[in-house]
């Protein structure tokens, strides 16, 4: 889907540059047009704006004082309808769903309470949109929901209706429509306080999380002032979110320093391909993050050994709890709840498990070039000695086990046993590099994501003005 809008915006992009630079603030027009010549791609549609979707559905009818005077005298007040919609809530009956939405109608309540689809659908489960559609005098018409349960690209929809011969019910099933949305923010507090205000899925904010966790740490490298951009995939039934898909672009300036990214999966490969070159190719049809010059992200070593989420980003110590006991304090020191998962920031084997003196329970990993990795105060352990380990393999839970007064996780790196300063580890790339026959497409794709990066950018900036 991507590489389908690779021809569109070509020309418009050789402006837009010029633009960025000449006229900042008129970027976002130029931007909306290279993106909505996109035509289908994954920018045809940008949502610049708050989502109209999940703005709460109003009466359409406003009450008409004086109907100008060439009405036709038959024209039929009772045709015309009222849409309104609202979410279900886990204790909903046929009588409170229908009462939220405005609905007075005893067979339409009746039909909800006996309709099998509908208590399925409707019933015992919070979250949920719910649109009808009533005449003036509030009856039911319609009554619409919609869904998405596997990853099969579809949405399944409810639809109730008032026939001659009473309501009847069906379930239908249609394709989701890929949409994507610009965001932005600036740190202020948290990386979660940031893209609440930006109104940006927590599945994103985590997402941005890993993409860039081998060159952030957010669980201690953030500052005040740090911004992102974000571009990213929404699938939609008839309009309405019903999933969120993947970051396809993002930006973020830690300290001062910007990092940029975007998704790219390479073509699959025609029937030249070799046995040689097949697992390289495999690997790369996949799909992953790239710098926008072609870089892999992936690295030797995450930055964290914990994955980032509203739970551990929001968790403090209540004291530094080694540092009191050990002379000196060799490590890194993460708060997180008991039973937090652990994981394994590279490749590796498991060198030791079990319990020692003052680390309490602790996994111990060798890698290559002579680098080992230490968890300690584990309150479980996944894993066993000579066991191998693959990069963010989850290996144990946090504890408090061992000298610490509180839950969490004790880091270390050495290299040839001399312990090291994570943030002093190099971030070596695991080389995946483009095929030669991808760059032209890729060069374009990051064209069009720098221009889609730097309008996110611009939107913060007159925000801030
Ligand atoms: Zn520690």
């Amino acid at each position: 889907m991507i590489n389908s809008l690779l021809g569109a915006g070509n020309a418009l992009l050789t402006v837009s540059n010029q633009i960025i630079h000449q006229h900042p603030k008129r970027i976002i027009a130029v931007i909306a047009a290279v993106l909505l010549s996109g035509g289908g791609g994954a920018f045809a549609v940008a949502s610049f704006a708050p989502d109209a979707a999940e703005l709460p559905v109003r009466e359409v009818l406003e009450p008409v004082q004086a109907l100008p005077v060439s009405v036709p005298a038959d024209l039929d007040l009772q045709a015309l309808k009222l849409f309104r919609s609202d979410l279900t809530r886990s204790t909903d009956t046929a009588d409170t769903l229908l009462k939220r939405l405005g609905v007075d109608d005893a067979a339409a309540a009746g039909f909800l309470r006996s309709d099998a689809s509908a208590r399925q659908v409707l019933f015992g489960r919070s979250g949920r949109t719910v649109t009808v559609e009533t005449s003036e005098r509030n009856s039911l018409l319609k009554l619409s929901a919609r869904w998405t349960s596997d990853t099969d690209g579809k949405f399944n929809r409810l639809v109730l209706e008032k026939t001659a011969q009473g309501f009847v019910s069906r379930i239908e099933s249609a394709a989701l429509t890929v949409t994507s949305r610009l965001a932005s923010g600036t740190i202020q507090s948290s990386l979660f306080a940031a893209t609440d205000d930006a109104k940006i899925p927590d599945v994103i904010a985590t997402q941005m999380a890993e993409i860039f966790a081998g060159d952030i740490d957010f669980h201690r490298a953030l500052r005040k002032g740090d911004r992102f951009s974000v571009v990213y995939e929404t699938l939609e039934g008839d309009g309405e979110p019903l999933r969120t898909g993947r970051v396809l672009s993002a930006e973020f300036v830690n300290n001062g320093k910007s990092f940029q990214t975007m998704w790219f999966q390479e073509p699959t490969p025609g029937a030249a391909v070799t046995a040689s070159s097949a697992g390289a190719a495999n690997a790369r049809n996949k799909g992953g993050y790239y710098t926008l010059d072609g870089q892999s992200l992936r690295r030797a070593f995450l930055a964290s050994p914990m994955e980032f989420s509203r739970v551990t980003s929001g968790f403090k110590m209540r004291m530094h709890p080694i540092l009191k006991v050990m002379r000196a304090h060799q490590g890194v020191d993460y708060g997180a709840p008991t039973g937090t998962a652990v994981r394994s920031v590279g490749d590796g084997v498991v060198d030791f498990a079990g319990v020692q003196n003052g680390y309490g329970n602790v996994i111990i990993l060798q890698h290559r070039n002579n680098y080992k990795t230490v968890y300690a105060h584990l309150s479980r352990i996944n894993v066993r000695r000579g066991e191998s380990v693959s990069q963010g393999q989850n290996i144990g839970a946090v504890g408090a086990t061992g000298w610490a007064t509180g839950p969490h996780l004790h880091f270390e790196y050495r290299i040839n046993g001399v312990y090291t300063d994570p943030q002093n580890i190099a971030r070596e790339n695991v080389t995946s590099p483009l095929s030669n026959s991808a760059k032209p497409a890729f060069a374009q794709l990051a064209a069009q994501n720098r221009v889609a990066l730097a309008s996110a950018a611009s939107m913060l900036q007159s925000r801030a003005q």
